[in-house]
């Protein structure tokens, strides 16, 4: 039996970040990972995705290159060498994080736990175990029990071992995946079909974002099938994906289907009924505000445990935790309000705080939203243009902002620094205190009326 003070399952965002802070607080750390170290985000994930997004956004310059004088004639967009290229950056950032664990002395243990009870695991016949054990799993694409759906349909792991660019591609999902997806597809030529069981993609999001990215979307080309939600997919006999959907309908002519319908958590394999670790109806593992499980000793973070899944959230998790746990911090947690976001979208989406929606129910007519529409000047000499829509959600006498939506050009780069002003409880005046900054789009935060 081998014994360490921390045990942390999963080399995925949650479990380095978790796993490295606390060896630098002097515990003894192992982490088991049965993959590809960086887990979902460094390979299947975040940066990837980025990779193929930034390709995207060349596309969209190139495309409006002429207007600004350029001659670049039907430029050719090399797909195997942009997934050459990113497999290479991603594997190199494979060994970078192997090196940050020798560095950190944290042990490296390469397999598939599997837990002998809530303190040991066993890996390829070694057990592991420790007082403190961190359940950082993660978890994998979604996809419907329906006829044909697996044998015919790729995830967004499928789309990162795509080796061309298909011609005519269908998106079923609603959420970040779909959209993302969508946009690099249509912006790199593909003919794109989103399929949303329900009237709009984003469904959680602002108004204000979902509707003029479905209007961007549709600008752009992207056909949008509203109401569909499948329940067969086949092989035509001329080799093409037909799908059939609830409603009777039938929808043909594509070669490629991915599905981007949520995620599962990776708790059905790893023998946690031999912990008494529960979990909710969809296989999260139950946390506390501090990450517990309600098995002392045990924790949960990351994808998971099921709250926000996203890299940054992951990791801050993890390392408050390895903070609490071994650095002293006796009431070191992640809060979990406010987190920003992006959806890397065509155009990009950058959101914190409450929706109008969620703001009004809870403060009813104290509520007031500012909101802005305009065409960013990159748009100046083209005859053709995207919109940019922002709003602001503040509430009562003093204008508190508890919410910042903008969809639009730069929005990936623009929610960072306002996120901060909205949790140091800005309101509407301290933004319009602060000087504009000219020609920007990021200039109407702080100039709305
Ligand atoms: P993971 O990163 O999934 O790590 C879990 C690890 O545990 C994996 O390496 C897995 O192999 C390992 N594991 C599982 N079971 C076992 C076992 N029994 N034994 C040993 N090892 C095991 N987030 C963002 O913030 N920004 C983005 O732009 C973004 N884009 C995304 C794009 C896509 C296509 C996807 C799918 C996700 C994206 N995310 C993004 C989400 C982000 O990737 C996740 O929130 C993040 O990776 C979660 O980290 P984690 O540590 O909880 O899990
Ligand atoms: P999401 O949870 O974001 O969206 C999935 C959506 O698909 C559901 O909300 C649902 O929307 C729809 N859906 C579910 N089942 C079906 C079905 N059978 N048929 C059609 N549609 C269905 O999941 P994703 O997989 O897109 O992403 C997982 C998470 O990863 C995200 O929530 C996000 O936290 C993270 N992520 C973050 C990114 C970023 O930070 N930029 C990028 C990518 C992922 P509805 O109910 O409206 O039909």
């Amino acid at each position: 039996m081998e014994k360490y003070d921390y045990l942390v399952i999963g080399g995925g965002s949650g479990g380095l970040a978790s796993s490295r802070r606390a060896a630098k607080h002097g515990a003894k750390v192992a982490v088991v990972e049965a993959g590809r170290l960086g887990g979902t985000c460094v390979n299947v994930g975040c940066v990837p995705k980025k990779v193929m997004w930034n390709a995207a956004s060349i596309a969209e310059a190139l495309h409006f290159a002429p207007d600004y004088g350029f001659d670049v004639a039907a430029p050719a967009f090399d797909w195997p060498k942009v997934k050459a290229g990113r497999d290479a950056y991603v594997e190199r950032l494979n060994g970078i994080y192997a090196k940050n664990l020798d560095v950190d002395d944290v042990h490296l243990v390469r397999g598939y736990a599997k837990f002998v009870d809530a303190h040991t695991v066993e890996v390829d016949g070694r057990q592991l175990t420790a007082d403190h054990v961190l359940i950082a799993t993660g978890g994998r694409p979604d996809v419907p029990n329906i006829p044909g759906a697996r044998e015919y349909g790729i995830t967004s792991d499928g789309f990162f071992e795509l080796e061309s660019r298909p011609e005519h591609v269908a998106i079923a999902g609603a959420g970040y995946i779909a959209v993302e997806l969508a946009g690099v597809f249509n912006t790199l030529g593909s003919n794109v079909t989103l399929m949303v069981r329900k009237d709009q993609p984003l469904r959680t999001f602002d108004d204000c974002l979902r509707t003029t990215l479905m209007e961007s979307m549709l600008q752009h080309g992207v056909n949008i099938e509203t109401h569909t939600d499948l329940s067969a997919v086949e092989r035509a006999q001329n080799g093409q994906l037909a799908f059939s959907t609830k409603d009777g309908r039938r929808l043909e002519g594509y070669d490629t289907l991915v599905w981007a319908t949520g995620r599962v958590p990776n708790t059905d394999r790893i023998a946690i009924e031999n912990t008494g670790v529960k979990l909710d109806d969809r296989g999260h593992v139950f946390t506390d505000a501090f990450q517990n499980t309600n098995v002392e000793g045990v924790y949960a973070l990351g994808d998971v445990a099921g709250r926000w899944l996203l890299t940054p959230v992951a990791i801050a998790a993890g390392r408050k935790l390895a903070d609490r746990l071994f650095g002293g911090v006796a009431n070191a947690r992640l809060d979990y309000l406010d987190i920003p976001t992006v959806v890397f979208s065509h155009p990009p989406i950058g959101t914190v705080g409450m929706t109008e929606e969620q703001a009004r129910e809870e403060y009813g007519s104290s509520v007031k939203c500012y909101t802005s529409r305009f065409t960013n000047m990159f748009y100046a000499l083209s005859q053709e243009k995207a919109p940019t829509v922002m709003k602001l959600v503040t509430v009562g006498a003093t204008e508190k902002v508890v919410g910042i939506h903008v969809i639009g050009m730069g929005a990936d780069e623009m929610i960072q620094g306002f996120a901060v002003a909205l949790r140091m409880g800005a309101t509407k005046a301290d933004l319009d205190r602060t000087v504009a900054i000219h020609p920007t789009a990021a200039e109407e935060l702080v100039t709305m009326r």
